[in-house]
Parts: C-alpha cells; structure tokens; sequence
C-alpha cells in the first residue's frame, strides 16, 4: 500500500471507483452501505442528478475568475443563505478550517476595529475540533495535533465541556470570544444542551463577547434543521460551515451579522479559490435540494427512526454499547470496546461509520438515505456487534476474575 502521498493518514484498503446515493462501489465492484457519508460531507449522497448537472453545466462555463470581479452565483448564494439564518454577510472559503480562521479573525478585528485591540482571546471548550492550520488546532487545543508544530498560536483559552462557570472565569479584559460547536463532531457527537446554548449566549451579553457557532460538521441539514444551533433559539454573531454546504465540492463560508462584520473591510481579508463559480453552482443546487419543503422534516423523522434503532441495539447488546447520542442524522454510539475496532468489523459487513473521540463510532449518513437503508444499515451494525460479542465476553471474564482490581473502576 506506499505510495507516494505524505503518509498523515491511516487509511482503509479500501479504494471506490463509484457512488450512487448512499452506496459505495469499490473497482472490483463491491457495494457498500455508506454511513459516514465522506465524513458528513456527501449530504446529499453521490452522484446526486441535480447535483451533477449544476456542476457539469457550470463546468462548461466558467470555472474561475478570481474575487476581483463579481460573481453572480456567490452573490445568489450568499443572498440565500442570509435569508435562511440569522447572518446578514457571507464570506466564502474552500474549507471548514479556513472558514474558522475567517471567523477568528472577524472576531478580533471586531473588538480591534471598535478600540479594544487588546481583546483578542478566544474561549474554547474541550473536545473541540476546528481544524487543522496554526491557529484552529490551538483554538481546538487537542494535544496531539499541537506538539511538533512550534509554538502554539496565542490567544486561545480552553475551558471543560459544559462547564459555564468554567467559561465565565476564562472571561477576562482580553476576551474577544466563545467559540463552540453545538454538536461536538470529531469529539464524539456531544451535544450542548439547548438551555446551555442559550446560558453561553447570556454570558456573551453579559461581558461583550462575540458567540462564533462552529456549524462545519452539524450545520446545512445534518441535524433535521438548517443549522444545529437552531432549535435553542438563540442566534450567533458568526458561524463557520463547510464539509456538507458543497456535497463533496470542497467549500465552507463564514457567517456573520453586520455588527460582528464590522471590522471587516476591503483588504482586511481574502482568498484566491473561495466562492468561485464552479463552487457556487454546487453550493447553489445543494441548497435547492435543502431547502424543498418537506426536505429537512425527512431529515428529523430518518434520524428519530435511526435513533430508535441505535436505542434498541444498545438494549441488545448493553455490554458493547455504553450510550447512544446525537441529533437528526448526526449520531453516535459510545462504546466499551476500541471504537476503531468496531469500524472495522462494520466494514467486513460492508458498512462504513466514523470513529470519533470519547470511544464513539459516528454515524453521518447522507441525508437522502431511506429508511429501507436505515433498517439495512442497522442489520449490518447489528452483525458487527455479534462480530464483537467474543470480546466483550472476555473482558467480562477478565473482570469477573479480577473483581477487585477492576470492579472499582
Ligand atoms: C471538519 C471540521 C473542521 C475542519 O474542516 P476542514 O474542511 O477539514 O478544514 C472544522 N470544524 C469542525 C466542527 C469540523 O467538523
């Protein structure tokens, strides 16, 4: 398996040459279930009609022209997007890391532009993911993605998940910021509560911080609603989102209203690739497909069904799954075995979910799948479980050995 690619990723062996809704086709014609949807990306599956035609008409036009003229197509989906959510300006980028450093950067300049340079600290909450560049890995502040790179970027302050007291005693003269994800993706699907959201929210009141929603993973229907944070009520100043706004063509957008925009002016930032053409076509015809009546009340019902189904398998199999947890489309199991483990005992029935932190497989199908492909889905989880049982027995057997040393724990 070398090739020449920077080895910076552990893959499968597995090598897809198709997909057609939310089916994987390998070169030797070998069909899989696809769970993880290209890690909540393809969220309106593979080779999506509407999709495919925005992007070969396009294709046939006009790929790119640089931000020094104007484009129709982003100024049509920036408009829409606006009119969807809470945002009034939209500043389009070609990833979620890059839309959050337009979000950190927004923030700063935000209090700079008022007066207060000196406010430029970000809050942060444990588990979180943001990226991957210098400054999203030490806004996310995992470890193991900072050591080796230098010093890490100032101006981050991490703070326990849920944990509002926490969050406000970080809050000091320097804070610009609080930074979250709704739903904590690459952490292990951890959802803030909505009472929580709205008490972050109350606290950005309260001491003049800007709330940035990091939506990359929850936001453009995953959840069964447009952006995760919704249902709270409560609206940010900016948001970041990317991975599913595209359906597989790489873009992201940071979100803002004017007053967080402020200090954004001409100069102050920019991209070369960001909202060119051919991506906003796609943009265009994913939302299209997003924002049909009865779209994301599909989402919401697919999700409680593969909720319940999650809910009965870990009744099933109490030794093996811990929880089940999640929104919408946007699931996860906790395990008691390496999750890694349990992915690729899904694979060898030929369905493909995500590990996540916090030992949890993620589950983030495209949010066309059907329910005939959530209950194939769960047949298939259900065999991996089986495939599973031997190991649970035995640490089980090492437990019943052992009962002091490990029935503490
Ligand atoms: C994936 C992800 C990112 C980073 O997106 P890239 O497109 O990989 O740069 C940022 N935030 C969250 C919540 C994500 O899930």
């Amino acid at each position: 398996m070398s090739s020449s690619l920077l080895p910076v990723f552990a893959r499968s062996a597995l090598s897809f040459e198709r997909g057609d809704g939310v089916w994987l086709t390998t070169r030797e014609g070998e069909r899989y279930l696809d769970f993880g949807g290209g890690i909540a990306v393809a969220s309106l599956g593979y080779s999506h009609p509407h999709l495919v035609t925005a992007l070969t008409e396009q294709a046939g036009k006009l790929w790119h022209v640089s931000n020094l003229h104007r484009i129709p197509e982003g100024e049509r989906l920036a408009d829409r997007l606006t009119a969807a959510s809470f945002a009034d300006v939209v500043f389009f980028t070609n990833s979620g890391a890059e839309a959050n450093e337009a979000a950190i950067k927004m923030a700063r300049k935000y209090h700079a532009a008022k007066g207060h340079p000196e406010r430029f600290r970000i809050i942060t909450v444990e588990g979180a993911f943001h990226g991957r560049t210098l400054a999203t890995i030490a806004a996310g502040g995992q470890q193991k993605y900072i050591d080796g790179f230098g010093p890490k970027v100032e101006g981050f302050d991490q703070v326990p998940f849920d944990d509002l007291k926490a969050a406000e005693a970080a809050i000091g003269p320097e804070t610009a910021a609080l930074m979250l994800e709704p739903i904590q993706g690459e952490g292990g699907i951890r959802v803030i509560a909505p009472a929580t959201l709205r008490a972050y929210r109350d606290l950005c009141d309260a001491h003049g911080l800007l709330l940035v929603m990091d939506e990359v993973q929850s936001g453009v229907g995953r959840t069964g609603h447009l952006f995760a944070h919704e249902p709270s009520g409560i609206v940010p100043d900016i948001m970041s989102v990317a991975k599913g706004i595209g359906g597989g063509f790489p873009m992201g957008a940071c979100l803002a209203t004017f007053e967080a925009a402020s200090g954004m002016t001409p100069g102050s930032h920019g991209t070369t690739f960001g909202g060119n053409p051919l991506a906003m076509s796609v943009g265009n015809a994913v939302l299209d497909v997003l924002l049909e009546p009865t779209f994301l009340d599909r989402v919401k019902l697919l999700g409680l069904s593969l909720k319940q189904r999650l809910a009965a398998l870990k009744d099933a199999h109490p030794d093996l799954v811990a929880e089940v947890r999640g929104e919408g489309l946007m699931l996860g199991l906790r395990l008691t075995q390496p999750n890694t483990d349990f992915v690729a005992a899904a694979r060898k029935h030929h369905l493909l979910v995500i590990a996540a932190g916090d030992n949890v497989v993620r589950l983030l199908p495209p949010l066309v799948i059907t329910e005939a492909e959530i209950a194939d889905g769960c047949r298939r989880l259900e065999a991996a479980c089986a495939d599973m049982a031997p190991a649970v027995s035995a640490a089980a057997d090492l437990q019943a050995a052992a009962p002091t040393e490990r029935g503490a724990a």
